[in-house]
């Protein structure tokens, strides 16, 4: 939630420029010299990698790619931010889509990440794409290859369990994967503003949200106003398990359910997100993350 508030809140520059320029006939894109070959994830150690699905440790050394253990996972720091803002979704207008000529196919971007988790429950990580370097080479603009929404359990950080580097993942993150107008609208802008065409929606096992919104009655109380809202926005998406008193070990097939209905809310409240997968420049996949063996399932 609180990555999402963020992210919306750097996008408040965003829209508020956008939104004057709408009356101009042709919208101000990227500038072209965000669009260089350096930022292009294609240069890393794991355009190596997605040559193979699962490669064994001993591929890894004939591709002479660089491994190391795992650092430890750097702690957020806690605070508290007031979940006040509401962005009001703004009426059809401006979407004409320019193709990036450096954005990744949805295809290649899908290999990398399958590929990351690999690494991942293997153990082995890149060692590239988080240098100084690297944080310079990204002053000038960001060229995400995937946008992934998930949960915003501390077990389920993308960037770890695909083994991302910086400028690789546009991550929303909210409880449940629940859709709220800012979690929209970031989603909107990567696709609409960065060009990025693969969207994925990454729920998981033993979810407490999927949990919560099982246990609390359908127009009930959760809470508070806010925690309310996230379980009625998850409660239509598990329709047939709600009257239920069993549940499915993990949580397995809620998840998948509640996965599954981010996916479909998401396409059916998004027109550019819709008008992107039917024009063919965006491509949308349900996952499912395991807890208890850190793999990632897929959808198809
Ligand atoms: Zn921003
Ligand atoms: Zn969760």
């Amino acid at each position: 939630m609180r990555k999402s508030l963020l992210i919306s809140l750097c996008l408040c520059s965003f829209i508020v420029t956008s939104c004057s320029s709408k009356t101009k006939k042709q919208e101000t894109k990227t500038p072209p010299q965000e669009v260089t070959q350096a930022q292009s994830p294609a240069k890393s150690d794991q355009g190596e990698v997605s040559k193979k699905e699962t490669p064994t440790s001993k591929e890894l050394e004939d591709l002479k790619i660089t491994i190391k253990k795992a650092q430890a996972v750097t702690q957020k720091n806690e605070e508290t931010v007031t979940p006040t803002v509401t962005i009001k979704p703004t009426e059809e207008a401006h979407h004409k889509y320019v193709p990036r000529p450096d954005s990744v196919p949805a295809e290649k971007a899908l290999g990398w990440l399958k590929n990351g988790n690999t690494r991942f429950t293997k153990g082995f990580f890149r060692n590239d794409g988080a240098a100084k370097k690297d944080v310079s080479r990204l002053v000038k603009g960001q060229n995400p290859h995937s946008i992934i929404l998930s949960c915003s359990d501390s077990r389920v950080p993308p960037e770890v369990v695909f083994d991302q580097k910086l400028g690789e993942v546009f991550v929303i993150r909210t409880a449940g994967e629940s859709l709220d107008n800012a979690a929209i609208a970031s989603i909107e802008y990567a696709v609409d503003h960065l060009g990025t065409q693969l969207i994925v929606v990454m729920g998981h096992s033993n979810c407490g949200a999927v949990q919560a919104a099982l246990k609390t009655p359908v127009g009930g109380n959760a809470g508070s106003p806010y925690l309310t809202a996230l379980v009625a926005d998850l409660q239509p998406r598990m329709q047939s398990h709600l009257k239920s008193v069993h549940h499915s070990e993990h949580y397995l097939a809620e998840s998948w359910d509640n996965t599954r209905g981010a996916t479909k809310d998401l396409l059916e409240k998004s027109k550019i997100v819709r008008d992107a997968v039917k024009e063919g420049h965006l491509r949308i996949e349900s996952a499912l993350y395991h807890l208890d063996s850190g793999k990632v399932e897929w959808s198809q």
